[in-house]
């Protein structure tokens, strides 16, 4: 691991500015970024040690889950999560698992009790990509990593990337689960930066790779993830995450989906699709929605949706099977969540 400077803060504001501080521009690859916030630190260590980042300063936030970033709200309008709010934490908060239960299945279904137990929900919707070429600095060709040298994945192993949201810079797969159950919620992300705090919506976080895959993110340079918050919209009751995977435990998804319903009765009023495993960015499922509103879930709906959700899929050598994994896994999250005793 290199050197690098340690500062530890209990101030937001001078987070901030701390952040800030020789923050590269937009322009740079994420991973040459010289100041990194460091909260549980399970991803971003890791990182550091593989010498993909090499972070010249780390500001440590965690002081700041003392306060306001550190916790669980909930009221008649939704629910607020602070961004210091720990995984499992979350994931066995009583209301959070009896109102917004794909909130607690995703982030309980991710990682391990360890990881859980330490990782931040900020940290955890910026985890980097597992794509094992970006992840190895042996490979110098990546544009994730190193813009520009090409990409390995494209014609190397690639069981494990993206069939949606691909570009021919990049295929990496978004590896998180809590992204997919904050977009199918409506979720909104608040950040701050130097010039105060703003709201964006989470499905605007994530970018896709297009010609720039070293963006990963619409943050700009320094700023800090405070809190998401979820509206108490009709479908968040009647939600959840299905996860599909290698292995049960501990293992990234080959495909996953969240999913929310409003039903009337057999009929969907409103659905909320969000797709992991199977993209570049946390993949919301917009014609898919579409397809199953005012309609019973019967077979004819339930294979449209999947149908429309991968219409544009564009697989590689060897994931062509996540193409058929995601419809399935899709179809058995609605008829999953229709049938949900509210
Ligand atoms: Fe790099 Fe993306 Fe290609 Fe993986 S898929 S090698 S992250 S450019």
């Amino acid at each position: 691991m290199r050197p690098f400077q340690y500062e530890r803060i209990a101030d937001a504001h001078a987070a901030v500015q701390a952040g800030m501080t020789a923050a590269s521009p937009a322009k740079e690859p994420s991973v040459l970024t010289p100041v990194q916030y460091l909260a549980g630190g399970t991803n971003l260590i890791d990182m550091m040690k593989l010498d993909i980042m090499r972070p010249q300063r780390l500001v440590d936030i965690n002081a700041l889950g003392q306060g306001r970033l550190g916790r669980i709200e909930t009221n008649g309008n939704g629910l607020w999560l602070g961004a210091l709010a720990r995984m499992a934490q979350v994931a066995d908060h009583p209301e959070v698992k009896q109102n917004y239960p794909v909130i607690a299945e995703a982030l309980a279904l991710a990682a391990s009790a360890q990881l859980r137990n330490m990782a931040s929900l900020g940290g955890n919707v910026l985890q980097r990509t597992r794509c094992s070429y970006y992840r190895d600095v042996s490979y110098t060709e990546c544009n994730k990593r190193n813009p520009g040298s090409g990409c390995a994945a494209m014609d190397g192993v690639n069981r494990t990337h993206a069939v949606l949201g691909v570009s021919d810079q990049c295929i990496a797969t978004y590896p998180g689960d809590f992204a997919q159950a904050l977009i199918a919620l409506d979720a909104k992300v608040e950040v701050a930066g130097t010039r105060g705090s703003r709201n964006i919506p989470f499905a605007e976080l994530h970018r896709l790779p297009g010609s720039t895959p070293q963006l990963e993110t619409a943050l700009a340079p320094g700023e800090l993830i405070v809190a998401f918050s979820i509206p108490a919209l009709p479908f968040a009751k009647r939600s959840r995450y299905l996860k599909v995977r290698d292995r049960e435990s501990y293992e990234f998804a080959l495909a996953s989906a969240a999913v929310a319903l409003e039903m009337d009765g057999n009929t969907v009023r409103q659905a909320r699709i969000a797709l992991g495993g199977v993209a570049t960015v946390p993949w919301r499922a917009r014609t898919a929605e579409e397809r199953l509103k005012g309609v019973t879930l019967d077979d004819e709906a339930l294979n449209g949706a999947a149908d429309l959700a991968f219409a544009n899929a564009a697989p590689r050598a060897h994931n062509a099977f996540k193409v058929e994994l995601g419809k399935r896994t899709l179809i058995r999250a609605l008829r999953e969540t229709a049938a949900m005793e509210i």
